[in-house]
């Protein structure tokens, strides 16, 4: 058809084109050229992907625990064999810096199977005795096939959070990947194949959220919705689910509270905070956005921030000493420079960073924004209230631990929240009284699988990682036998 790399639908085991065998066009976000195709399928696609799935199922499901176990296992293995092509294909399709992709990315996709691929084999179900009357026994059976929904900031992490524990607990999966981030996807799909994953057992569309994804939300046989992405889109398939009683698990936006007392230990609080900050170009949605410092300690960590934040090192992604790459689409970019401007408007004083950054040579036409802070705004504003998801922050002085706690907790959102102070009290009281379903305390993104993740409000309902996500993936069954 021509000398682009075509991304194809991964269904029933094949790797096929859209029913329609129209392409959509994929970009290089560095580059702001199209550089991939891939099939732009509708609801005929999620159809014949069901069906294969349902086929699969009954194989899958009876299959001993051990024996999907190894095919997951293969799965993690295939991933690590291929990690440099895969971290270069998570750059180029991105525009994360390849480095990122190669340390954060790429090894947590494979952990996620390893997870779960060892996890399938210690998930045990629960018994509850009356003693002399009866003994009751739960089981817990696989739904049948699941819709995986995943976005493009962290493409095959969390795309692998949600199919691994899927597989594990004995589902077939259709997902569907960003359609803005599809390349490792594609790639997964080829590893599953070559680690014996049945035909099936896994199907992978491409395509628009409003025709795939909307598609695969409102067909009668998918049992369970697993959905990260934005909380407008989360509203979107709550409502649709809803009237068939199907699972969710919504994961949503974030707008989260970085809150540095007097007391911390200030080196590690300012490094974590420059990665909490502008990991991903600020595009991951535990990313601390608004940074609240008390003010004994508010002119020493602006300026220090701002030193460290400047002398990030900003360019092509592929390159192994890029620190902050591309900004993920052209719409991305310009809902970015929307939000800085607002701030702006709203009476914000921009520290640094507030414009377009436009490398020489081959990325001259990317989207690239510079790390930005800004200071001067109310608390009550829209730049602090409204998810941006890019490379800007607010920055705000405080001066209690009440008027702290206040500002963590002013917003709709509630998925995490990071706490610097050396005061043990102190943390434990914040981590009991912010709202959000993730509190780190002088840390950031330190992650542990078996841990339950997940928001609160507008951040989303139900929980992933460890027990419950397998739990997510399988229906409770009790069975109460009388003696
Ligand atoms: P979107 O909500 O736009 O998209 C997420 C996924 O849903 C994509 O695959 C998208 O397809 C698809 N989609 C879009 N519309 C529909 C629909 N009507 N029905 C079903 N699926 C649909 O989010 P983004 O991709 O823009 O991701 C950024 C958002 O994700 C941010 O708000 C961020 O905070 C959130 N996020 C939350 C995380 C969490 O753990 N809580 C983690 C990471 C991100 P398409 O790409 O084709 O539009």
């Amino acid at each position: 058809m021509n000398a682009l790399l075509n991304i194809l639908n991964f269904i029933d085991g094949e790797f096929v084109p859209s029913v329609s065998e129209t392409w959509l066009d994929n970009f290089e976000p560095a580059t702001g050229a199209v550089y991939s195709l891939m099939a732009d399928s509708d609801a005929r696609d999620v159809d014949v992907a069901l069906r294969a799935a349902e086929k699969a199922f009954p194989a899958w499901s009876q299959m001993p625990a051990a024996e999907r176990s190894r095919i997951l296992l293969r799965i993690a293995e295939g991933i690590d064999n291929r990690m440099d092509e895969l971290a270069h294909a998570e750059s180029k399709d991105s525009g994360k810096p390849v480095e990122l992709a190669r340390t954060v990315d790429i090894p947590r996709a494979r952990d996620n199977f390893h997870f779960f691929g060892t996890a399938v084999m210690h998930f045990a179900s629960e018994s509850h005795a009356v003693p002399g009357q009866a003994i009751n026994y739960t089981l817990r059976q696989p739904l049948g096939t699941v819709a995986c929904i995943s976005p493009w900031n962290l493409p095959l992490y969390l795309f692998t959070w949600k199919i691994a524990p899927a597989l594990a607990a004995g589902n077939c999966v259709v997902a569907k990947p960003s359609e803005i981030t599809p390349a490792t996807a594609w790639l997964l799909a080829d590893i599953a194949r070559n680690a014996g994953l049945p035909p099936g057992v896994l199907n992978i569309v491409h395509g628009l959220g409003t025709k795939v994804g909307a598609a695969l939300v409102d067909h009668p046989s998918v049992k369970a919705i697993s959905f990260t992405g934005g909380t407008k889109t989360g509203e979107a398939i709550a409502r649709s689910a809803a009237p068939r009683f199907k699972k969710l698990s919504l994961e949503l936006g974030g707008k989260n509270p970085n809150l540095i007392f007097a007391d911390c230990n200030y080196e590690q609080a300012l490094q974590t905070s420059v990665r909490s900050s502008f990991s991903n170009q600020g595009q991951i949605c535990l990313c601390g956005s608004r940074i609240y410092v008390e003010r004994p300690l508010y002119e020493r960590f602006s300026r220090d921030f701002i030193e460290r934040v400047s002398a990030l090192i900003q360019g092509d992604p592929l390159q192994t000493q890029t620190q902050q790459g591309a900004v993920v689409s052209q719409a991305h970019f310009d809902k970015v420079m929307a939000g800085i401007a607002l701030a702006r408007e709203e009476g914000g004083v921009v520290l640094t960073g507030g414009k377009a950054f436009k490398p020489k040579g081959r990325c001259a036409k990317g989207w690239f924004i510079e790390p930005t802070v800004i200071e001067g705004l109310a608390p009550g504003c829209r730049t602090n209230r409204e998810e941006i998801f890019g490379p800007v922050v607010t920055l705000q002085p405080f001066d209690t631990e009440e008027e702290a706690l206040a500002l963590a907790n002013d917003v709709d959102y509630g998925l995490a929240a990071t706490v610097w102070t050396q005061n043990l009290d102190r943390a434990h009281r914040m981590a009991e009284r912010i709202h959000a379903g993730v509190i780190w305390i002088n840390c950031w993104l330190l992650r542990d699988l078996r841990t339950p993740f997940g928001g609160m409000r507008d951040s989303g309902v139900g929980r992933e990682g460890g027990w419950e996500a397998m739990r997510f993936f399988t229906e409770p069954k009790n069975v109460c036998i009388k003696y």
